[in-house]
């Protein structure tokens, strides 16, 4: 698309799981150029060390009961900003186009003429897969992966029959408020209760937690362990593989990211 802004442009970057390490190369040489980096509270603070000083920053976090900016706000804020001819770089927990409404930014770049580009992360999936030695699709226990949204609000709507099961891996995102009801509703679909599942939460940083159970215990150990977003739901086989030790080097402690 012809760009029809000076020079301004929007960048989409996956900023990854947690761990500045993580990013791509591609990731850092973009926020070397950034005149204005708009992030959001899954971006942790070591990543946001990789900011220059010189570029200008704007939180957009979201937080479950109250959105500081609706996602239309973000879109015109992206616009503005490139349209006065800043490179604007959109930094998004993990990859941006995996539950991170980049499709909707895209769009509204797109609607507006402005430039933009989307610069892949890795997904908390992968990440805190890797983390806890945990494959997803191990040869010898699943040839299915699938994502899911496990948000509250809409659960009911969803069809997550056959995602789950024997030879599959389901991995769910910002489950953990739902945890019982995800759990009702998987057994409902057939599930067996004694389905094996882990909990990674803050994959790949700093005091990141694998806990693991039986699907029919997946509320309770929420409860139980206390467990906080940022958070995984794994339901499968591979829930019962890793090696817990994997994650004891991630010790320096920072301050939790809200999501
Ligand atoms: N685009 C992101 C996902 C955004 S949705 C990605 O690709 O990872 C937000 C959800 O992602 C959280 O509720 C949580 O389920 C998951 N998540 C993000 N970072 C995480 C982390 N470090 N550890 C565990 N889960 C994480």
């Amino acid at each position: 698309m012809e760009n029809t802004a000076k020079s301004g442009r929007v960048l989409l970057v996956g900023a990854g799981p947690g761990a500045a390490d993580l990013l791509t190369l591609r990731a850092v040489r973009a926020l070397e150029q950034a005149d204005v980096v708009v992030h959001d509270g899954l971006v942790g603070a070591d990543v946001m060390a990789l900011v220059p000083p010189a570029a200008r920053l704007v939180s957009v976090a979201k937080r479950r009961d109250r959105h500081t900016m609706q996602q239309e706000a973000i879109g015109d804020l992206l616009v503005a900003e490139a349209l006065a001819g800043n490179i604007v770089v959109r930094l998004k927990g993990g990859d941006p186009f995996i539950f991170g409404r980049g499709g909707e930014e895209v769009s509204a770049c797109y609607a507006a003429g402005v430039s933009v580009e989307v610069i892949p992360g890795i997904s908390s999936a992968m990440g805190g897969a890797a983390a806890a030695l945990m494959p997803l699709t191990h040869r010898d226990h699943a040839s299915i992966v699938s994502f899911v949204a496990g948000e509250c609000r809409g659960l009911a709507d969803q069809n997550w029959v056959g995602l789950a099961g024997k030879g599959r891996t389901l991995v769910i995102y910002m489950g953990v408020t739902g945890a019982y009801a995800i759990a009702e509703k998987l057994i409902a679909d057939g599930l067996a209760p004694d389905t094996p599942i882990a909990i990674l939460e803050r994959a790949t940083l700093p005091g990141m937690r694998v806990l693991r159970s039986l699907l029919a215990d997946l509320g309770g150990l929420v409860a139980r362990q206390a467990v906080i977003s940022p958070a995984l739901i794994i339901v499968g086989d591979v829930a019962t593989l890793g090696d817990d030790a994997a994650i004891s080097n991630l010790t320096k402690a920072l301050p939790c990211p809200v999501s």
